[in-house]
This record gives structure tokens, C-alpha cells and sequence, in this order.
């Protein structure tokens, strides 16, 4: 599914690709100057079983991942575009996932707690 979100102003095009779009080895990619947050669709992988994935250490629901890869590539948006992309700690790939993976969790507290 593409959608455009807009992130702090910038309108982003959030599409799921073919993994021969991707750079080598990874799973999404934002691109900060045309705006685009790109997630692997996982074509070859859905054409498996459950079972076959799981064998080859993919996730069986593999729609949980590519939404987790598309909040992860969003974040990667919101920082870039609040000034948080080069020379900063907003380049750690491993906080960058934090948020994306804790992010509905937090949200969802946030939510229930009458906070938004
Ligand atoms: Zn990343």
C-alpha cells in the first residue's frame, strides 16, 4: 500500500518495493531529498508457507514487519526533517528501531491515558 504522510510539512511518499529497489541488504530506505520512505514489500518471501519462512528465520506474518520497517523509515523521516539527520545521534540505527518498535506501545499508553 503507498500512502503520503506528512511529516512536519514535507509530504512523504511511504511505498512498499520490490527488493531489487533497496540498497544492498537492507529492508527500507528514506530518501530525504525526493521525499520517499521505501519498505520492502517481501514478494519472493509471501509466495512461501508460514512454515517455509519460519525455516529460514523470517517472520511468519510478514506484514507485522513490513509495518514495523515502515515506522521505522518514518522516523528516519521526522528526524531528518526536525534537522536531526547528519553529525547527530539521530543516526543510530539502534534508537531509530526503538522508536519504531516501542512507538505503538507509547502510544497506545499515551492514548489510554488520556494524554493525546
Ligand atoms: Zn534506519
Amino acid at each position: 500500500m503507498n500512502v503520503t504522510v506528512n511529516v512536519l510539512g514535507t509530504e512523504y511518499d511511504v511505498k512498499e518495493v520490490t527488493q531489487d529497489l533497496l540498497p544492498d541488504g537492507a529492508d527500507g530506505y528514506c530518501d530525504l531529498s525526493e521525499h520517499v520512505c521505501a519498505v520492502d514489500g517481501y514478494a519472493e518471501d509471501k509466495a512461501k508457507t508460514p512454515a517455509q519462512r519460519l525455516k529460514e528465520s523470517i517472520l511468519s506474518d510478514l506484514d507485522v514487519q513490513i509495518k514495523k520497517n515502515k515506522r521505522h523509515e518514518i522516523v528516519h523521516a521526522f528526524l531528518n526533517e526536525s534537522g536531526l539527520w547528519e553529525n547527530s545521534w539521530a543516526r543510530n540505527e539502534e534508537m531509530v528501531d526503538w522508536i519504531a518498535i516501542q512507538g505503538p506501545k507509547i502510544y497506545r499508553a499515551w492514548e489510554a491515558a488520556g494524554a493525546l
